[in-house]
């Protein structure tokens, strides 16, 4: 079998090394071919002799004079479509991870796509670009992927309605005075996945499942209407796809990213696995469901309003929550300015335009000016 050349984005961050992590059990398929982070060349350079790709990036800070390094903020294009990568894995965080996703699709790369603020930013963009290279994307995100397993090959028309699972975040039974005191340490201590701490923070507002009903409407072309959200403590079920006739699909596994990376780089195939623990339905109940608590974690229904109005509104959306993360991780602002900055910044900014990156990249920085005037 021609192994399959994989260039891992952001490969020292969480969902990086998780990859790394597979594609070292699976190195009969695939190999990697290119790295890439943002800072921490130490790890990169262990990377780098573990795995022996011909290109490494290092976005920021010094790199050193071994072969095969490149510096700047060019390098993820270059990672990304370089002739010998036939997938890329977008682990970046964040908006710096929309040039990659477009270039990899223009050239015509799967794009296993972690990087979801790309796709919420830029859906039509997206779109565009594999339409004009051939490229396509495929979710890393755990529920993303699960609808993709339950569609199967089955034709879009016959899906009613996808239900999106949310483990509820660290902050699920708190009430709002709770809330209005919430520290730094309690939104980081995630229930069940270990994450990048933008990703934790995004889980405990649910700004982060706001990013998924949009990242579910232009990845399965469906209108928000036919997207829900329920939670689910215990994140055993990864999502559910309602089918016209009314049977309803759902795909279930312990809360590890490890296979939404590995059936990401497989699909539609199957590779044999064994590392997690055997599914024991037993140990894993009892599943409960509950309605989401919009009136104390309102960041949910204003991104999805966001999606729904199209345009910059998404952009504006995913760049004043970034914006607003960094601060409250740099202990600058409370865990409730989080929500309220995005308010404001789409009040302000939501009706700009965003048919070009141009436009787009206009309003993301727009956006994280009006939040850090905020403040
Ligand atoms: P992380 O912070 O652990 O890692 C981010 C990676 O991106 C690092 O390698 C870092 O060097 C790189 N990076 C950061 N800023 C960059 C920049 N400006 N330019 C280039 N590279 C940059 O984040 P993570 O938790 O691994 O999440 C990565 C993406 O995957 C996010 O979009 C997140 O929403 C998504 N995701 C993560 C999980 C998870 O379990 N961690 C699950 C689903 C989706
Ligand atoms: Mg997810």
């Amino acid at each position: 079998m021609k192994r399959r050349g994989i260039a891992v984005l952001g490969s020292t961050g969480s969902i990086g090394k998780t990859a790394l992590r597979v594609l070292d059990r699976h190195s009969d398929r695939f190999r990697v071919v290119a790295l890439t982070s943002n800072s921490n060349a130490a790890l990169l350079a262990e990377q780098q002799s573990r795995f022996e790709p011909g290109y490494v990036g290092l976005v920021n800070g010094g790199v050193p004079g071994r072969p095969g390094w490149h510096g700047g903020a060019g390098c993820l294009v270059e990672a990304a479509t370089r002739d010998d990568v036939d997938i890329v894995l977008n682990a970046i965080v964040g908006t710096a991870g929309l040039d990659a996703t477009l270039a990899a699709l223009r050239a015509g790369k799967r794009v296993a796509l972690a990087n979801k603020e790309s796709l919420v930013m830029a859906g039509a963009l997206a779109a565009a670009a594999c339409a004009d290279g051939g490229g396509e994307i495929v979710p890393v995100d755990s529920e993303h992927s699960a609808i993709l397993q339950c569609i199967g090959a089955r034709p879009s028309g016959d899906v009613r309605r996808v239900i999106l699972t949310a483990s509820g975040g660290p902050f699920r039974g708190w009430s709002a005075a709770q809330l209005a005191s919430a520290r730094l340490e309690d939104a980081l201590k995630h229930p069940t996945w270990e994450m990048g701490r933008k990703i934790t923070i995004d889980s405990a507002t649910l700004v982060n499942k706001a990013l998924e009903v949009i990242e579910a409407h232009f990845l399965f072309g469906l209108p928000y209407d036919c997207i829900d959200v329920v939670v689910h403590p215990q994140s055993i079920v990864h999502s559910f796809v309602e089918f016209v006739d009314g049977s309803v699909v759902a795909q279930m596994g312990l809360p590890s990213m490890e296979l939404p990376v590995l059936y990401a780089l497989t699909h539609p195939e199957r590779a044999a696995d064994q590392s997690g623990q055997p599914f024991d339905p037993i140990s894993v109940s009892p599943m409960t469901f509950e309605t989401v608590a919009h009136d104390r974690f309102p960041a949910l229904r204003m991104g999805i309003d966001a999606g729904r109005q199209g345009g910059a509104a998404p952009a504006v959306y995913n760049a004043a929550n970034e914006q607003a993360v960094a601060l409250f991780l740099d202990g600058k602002t409370s865990f409730e300015d989080i929500t309220r900055a995005i308010g404001s910044a789409l009040d302000r900014l939501g009706n700009l335009a965003g048919a070009t990156r141009e436009e787009l990249l206009f309003a993301d920085a727009s956006a994280r000016r009006h939040v850090r005037e905020l403040f």
